[in-house]
């Protein structure tokens, strides 16, 4: 039984005050834990270690990159071992704006997704086509080649603690929302693409999130898509003001 995953991706956003703030008014709106989901902030590094502290545990914390290497001269470089030391348990791999701005290809992915389960954190793997790519008919043939170029060759115990986020590149802080029909289409494709990699049983428990100008209006519908299992909210999860209710939309799923 996959339980729904409701993330926040800060990307570069948030001082130190504001991450306070944040942590204030998550613990005014939950008293106490979401019943039957997971919940998990993606806060820039400098977030991390006050996020941890400041939230309860069972919001689990993640980072939005992690180095390729292991450890050593890479100045400028996070390793998977120092995210998993703040305390963190997970990372974002392939973010369309690492992907777009850092020119990280799918052959660096895979090296970042096997570093990330080596050093203890859940990969959340993002893949997502770009509006040309859609209209070309080339959707699921991009979406194909980014899981398999990341993924082949991993492991099934690593392939199994993957988490998979699918974010079309157009939907990304646009204020656009793919369809509920499109989105489960996609995933489900997805979900028999990780099937023939991996086997049914691991394609059966990974979770697909969705991600692409998610807010609390059109969460409910894109929650309730039965290989939906969750969502990836970037401007929505910065004010609990609009968390809070995709946050409950997942609880209600
Ligand atoms: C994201 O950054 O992963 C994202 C989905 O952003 P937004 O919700 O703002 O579109």
């Amino acid at each position: 039984m996959r339980k729904k995953i409701i993330a926040g991706n800060w990307k570069m956003n948030k001082l130190e005050a504001d991450i306070q703030t944040w942590i204030a008014d998550f613990h005014q709106y939950f008293t106490g834990e979401p019943k039957g989901i997971r919940i998990a902030i993606f806060p820039p590094f400098t977030g991390l270690g006050s996020l941890r502290k400041g939230l309860p545990h069972y919001v689990e914390v993640g980072a939005q990159n992690v180095s390729e290497h292991l450890e050593g001269a890479y100045t400028g470089e996070i390793s998977a071992t120092m995210i998993a030391d703040s305390g963190a348990n997970a990372v974002l791999i392939g973010h369309s704006e690492r992907r777009q701005y850092h020119h990280e290809n799918n052959l660096l992915l895979h090296r970042k997704l096997s570093i990330a389960v080596q050093g203890g954190l859940t990969p959340y793997y993002c893949v997502g086509e770009s509006q040309a790519e859609r209209q070309a008919g080339d959707a699921e043939h991009v979406i194909r080649t980014q899981l398999r170029e990341g993924m082949i060759g991993l492991s099934l115990s690593e392939a199994e603690q993957i988490v998979l986020a699918y974010e079309p590149v157009w939907a990304i802080g646009t204020g656009l929302t793919a369809s509920k029909e499109d989105v489960q289409k996609m995933h489900h494709f997805i979900r028999q693409e990780v099937a023939g990699l991996f086997g049914i049983n691991v394609a059966e428990n990974m979770p697909i999130l969705y991600g692409g100008s998610v807010t609390g209006a059109t969460a409910p519908e894109l929650l309730n898509c039965p290989d939906v299992d969750g969502v990836l909210v970037g401007g929505a999860s910065l004010k609990l003001e609009t968390f809070a209710p995709i946050i409950n939309a997942g609880v209600e799923a």
